[in-house]
């Protein structure tokens, strides 16, 4: 260990200085960092589940006032009247997402947006019946793909196909769509894979798969609040999300969808509907005919959350405040960090106990990096280490150690201490 002393010391070192000199440093100071034996944890899991804003509990309170007080009246009455309340939302959304704000809309659960988007823009007909996704999808979307196959009377083995692999180039993917031709009918990837951490940036995908006429889908569920995304320009179709990851908005908190301008208002698109995809102005009416929102507030089915939507509310505010700009220059520094540190190590243990499988080019991912361990005992020989030291990562199969220093409320001095506790963990016999 006392070639690991020097590189721990300049990391040590080099944590402080770039501490000093960040200027959103005062953001985590807006969080709860939970503590183990009196002292903040080193927080790597905002891909899994953010931190607590303060500003949640305030806002949360003030809704059960308003109930309190206003009852029914709450709906038109008192500081966000509930009628409106998704759209308290969507100027947020939109600077995240690089859409308009009428394309977002706050609403239900990543999954169940998923089926409800599909159900808009997965219509298999006669050859065209392929979803194509990344290889080895989160499962929740995998039995998305499968039972829409399935319902439309399709062998989920023949109708959803993976990429070979998630390594591919963004050519060598486009390849691949237009390869699939008239039998694709929609692409869905994970915008950031939450195993890789590979970002597959959308402009390039999205037109390959309109040249073979399929439509292209993403879920942000690890993009939103980490990549810059510009959904409107790159012509993604649709979208959807969850806000418990980066976003910071609580556990099982709302999710999000967004669909593209060319596709609001258009009759050949079917939706499923509810009452609150109707326009505001006239769903009091209660009529029978359905005369929809404009844009992505169409796809909505009933009235809003509001409860969970309250710390939905604070944890986008921060990322207005912030901006994603300063946020992503900062996350580029703190994983560059990272990912030089993890490259020292896999050098100083030989032969090199794990391989970084996310991307080497910083535009090809977010904050995220993931090491797989060649030998998993040894990983979780590590793992259990980090933990000892309050290191909070997580652990995927396959052997698999998951780190995610997010720029709102992770320091560079976090990113020192993670290492060092790798480097002890990897000496440990
Ligand atoms: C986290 C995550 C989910 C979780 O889905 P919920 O419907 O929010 O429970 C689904 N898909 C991906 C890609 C995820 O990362």
């Amino acid at each position: 260990m006392s070639r690991a002393a020097s590189y721990i010391e300049a990391w040590r070192q080099e944590a402080l200085q770039r501490d000093a000199a960040d200027a959103l440093a005062p953001f985590r100071e807006k969080f709860y960092i939970p503590e183990r034996s009196g002292r903040p944890v080193h927080y790597f899991t905002g891909n899994s589940l953010g931190l607590q804003p303060r500003r949640a509990a305030t806002y949360l309170e003030e809704e059960l006032e308003a109930w309190r007080t206003l009852a029914v009246d709450g709906h038109f009455e008192g500081k966000r009247p509930w009628y409106h309340y998704h759209t308290f939302f969507s100027e947020h959304l939109s600077r995240l997402l690089g859409c308009h704000p009428f394309e977002c809309v706050a609403m239900g659960s990543l999954t169940a947006n998923l089926h409800l988007l599909l159900a808009s823009f997965y219509r298999p007909r006669g050859r065209r019946i392929k979803i194509l996704c990344e290889r080895r999808p989160f499962p929740s979307d995998l039995y998305a793909f499968r039972s829409q196959a399935r319902f439309h009377g399709l062998d989920p083995a023949e109708a959803v196909v993976e990429l070979p692999d998630n390594a591919m180039s963004e050519e060598d993917i486009a390849a691949f769509i237009r390869d699939l031709g008239e039998e694709l009918a929609v692409v869905v990837l994970g915008g950031v894979h939450y195993l890789s951490g590979r970002f597959f940036r959308p402009a390039l995908l999205a037109h390959a798969a309109h040249e073979v006429g399929a439509f292209f889908g993403l879920d942000l569920a690890h993009a939103v609040g980490n990549v810059p995304l510009n959904l409107h320009a790159d012509q993604v179709d649709f979208a959807c999300w969850c806000s418990y990851k980066y976003l910071n908005s609580g556990p099982g908190a709302v999710g999000g969808l967004f669909v593209h301008d060319m596709h609001g208002g258009r009759a050949d698109i079917p939706r499923l509907e509810g009452w609150w995809g109707t326009d505001a102005r006239t769903r009091f009416r209660m009529e029978d005919r359905f005369d929809p929102a404009p844009g992505a507030e169409a796809w909505q089915l009933s009235n809003a959350p509001v409860f969970n939507m309250a710390a939905h509310l604070a944890a986008l505010e921060i990322f207005s405040e912030a901006g994603m700009s300063a946020l992503r220059e900062k996350s580029l520094a703190l994983t560059g960090f990272l990912e030089k540190g993890l490259r020292t190590l896999s050098e100083a243990f030989p032969p090199a106990p794990f391989k970084l499988i996310t991307p080497d080019d910083p535009e090809q991912r977010g904050c995220q990096l993931s090491l797989q361990f060649v030998a998993e005992d040894v990983g979780r020989r590590v793992f259990r280490h980090l933990q000892s030291r309050h290191i909070v990562a997580d652990w995927r199969e396959p052997a698999t150690l998951r780190l995610a220093p997010v720029p709102l409320y992770n320091t560079f001095a976090d990113v020192a201490a993670a290492l060092e506790a790798l480097a002890q963990g990897l000496a440990l016999e």
